[in-house]
């Protein structure tokens, strides 16, 4: 049986080009990029080869690129290394749909004491750059770590940064002081326009493997001056914020796919606009009762290749997920799976949408990969799954 990957938001296949650099740079005897003999030297060449390619791709300065292991670890950094490097008493904004690699530094925060507001979505699960200054400015003395993502994992909505940067005066040419703004990109590059990110905000973090390079690199885009405190110790690497050996070989790989993903963006969306859309009007035709959750197909703005649904009918999602799976249709559910509950994910819960909605909601996302004939196998393996077979 030939599986179909309808998880590509968790992550997507390596590009050829992209495992061909990794392969090169790991057969070329690369050293240590710190050590001044050759082989070091070489490697350091490979970096900043690598950084020189992603600053042109992403329109950032080379000096705006840090380095470093993933998602996650540029989340907590900004998050982390900003209110450490910040002024006292630095409170923090987020929204309530962030990805856990945001959420949870900042829980971690709020138990030591730091304050921290947090703005709500609209019901198609955007948030609304107005809403967020708003929270900023209730007290207009307060310095403010502002951390909102630019683009929903589950629901596909995106937030517009540059109306945000405007609303908290964090456009490069017009700054608020005392108010820092970070962006989780993951979702974002290579499926929306990202280029000239840190024209809006002061820090955006970006992965690797999300775009078709290799798990266990990310960037944290730091603008030119912005305070951050280091959160490891022990080397001068990545200007002394990111110390620790560098991961040449897939910093390489990274580079090769992001440079790719940025110049396919327009192509992607479309191919995948079309497949999403498809996949929406035959699981609608197989499954009467189904409910599109996040923003409708039409809205512009959204991310083109997530499809996030509830089939109520199918009970709890994780169980159709363990299904799906066992039919060979690799989908996610939007249930967290913390500690056995049954509680439906955050983002599911911020919509407000009735339990069993929440509960049954999964989400589908295709990508560069994806085929007209995986979605129709795709549908086909869940109807017979749910017993509506024709
Ligand atoms: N932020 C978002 C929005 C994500 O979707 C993910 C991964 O799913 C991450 C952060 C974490 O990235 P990584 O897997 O590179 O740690």
């Amino acid at each position: 049986m030939k599986r179909v990957h309808l998880d590509h938001n968790a992550t997507t296949p390596m590009r050829p080009e992209a495992l061909e650099a990794l392969l090169e740079a790991l057969d070329a005897g690369l050293g240590n990029a710190s050590s001044v003999h050759d082989s070091g030297r070489r490697a350091r060449a490979a970096i900043d080869d690598a950084r020189e390619r992603i600053s042109a791709a992403l329109a950032v300065h080379e000096d705006e690129i840090v380095f470093t292991s993933g998602g996650t670890e540029s989340n907590n950094l900004a998050i982390f290394g900003a209110t450490d490097a910040g002024p006292a008493g630095m409170g923090i904004a987020t929204s309530t749909i962030e990805h856990a690699a945001v959420l949870e530094p900042v829980e971690v925060l709020e138990a030591r004491g730091r304050r921290v507001t947090r703005v709500p979505c609209d019901p198609s699960g955007h948030l609304t750059p107005q809403t967020i200054a708003a929270a900023t400015q209730a007290s207009t003395e307060s310095p403010y770590l502002v951390t909102i993502m630019a683009a929903n994992n589950e629901l596909g909505s995106t937030t517009d940064l540059p109306a945000l940067a405007d609303a908290l005066g964090r456009a490069r040419s017009s700054s608020r002081p005392g108010v820092i703004l970070h962006t989780d990109a993951v979702q974002l590059l290579g499926k929306r326009p990202a280029q000239g990110l840190l024209d809006w905000v002061d820090l955006a973090t970006l992965s690797a493997h999300k775009v078709g390079g290799p798990v266990g690199v990310g960037l944290l885009l730091r603008r030119v001056g912005t305070p951050l405190s280091a959160q490891l110790h022990g080397g001068a690497q990545e200007a002394e914020v990111r110390p620790g050996t560098e991961n040449v070989a897939s910093i390489c790989a990274a580079a090769r796919a992001i440079e790719l993903a940025v110049q396919e963006t327009d192509d992607f969306g479309a191919r995948t606009r079309v497949l999403v859309e498809e996949l929406w009007k035959e699981l609608s035709c197989a499954l009467p009762n189904v409910h599109l959750n996040g923003p409708p197909l039409s809205d512009g703005t959204r991310l083109p290749n997530t499809l996030n649904v509830s089939v109520p009918d199918a009970g709890d999602a994780r169980m159709l997920v363990t299904r799906l799976d066992l039919a060979g249709v690799e989908v996610s559910a939007g249930s967290a799976c913390a500690s056995g509950s049954l509680a439906p994910s955050h983002v599911l819960q911020a919509l407000g949408h009735d339990l069993q909605r929440a509960r049954s909601a999964v989400r589908m996302s295709v990508g560069r990969t994806t085929t007209q004939e995986e979605i129709s196998t795709a549908v086909d393996r869940l109807r017979i799954t749910l017993g509506k077979a024709s």
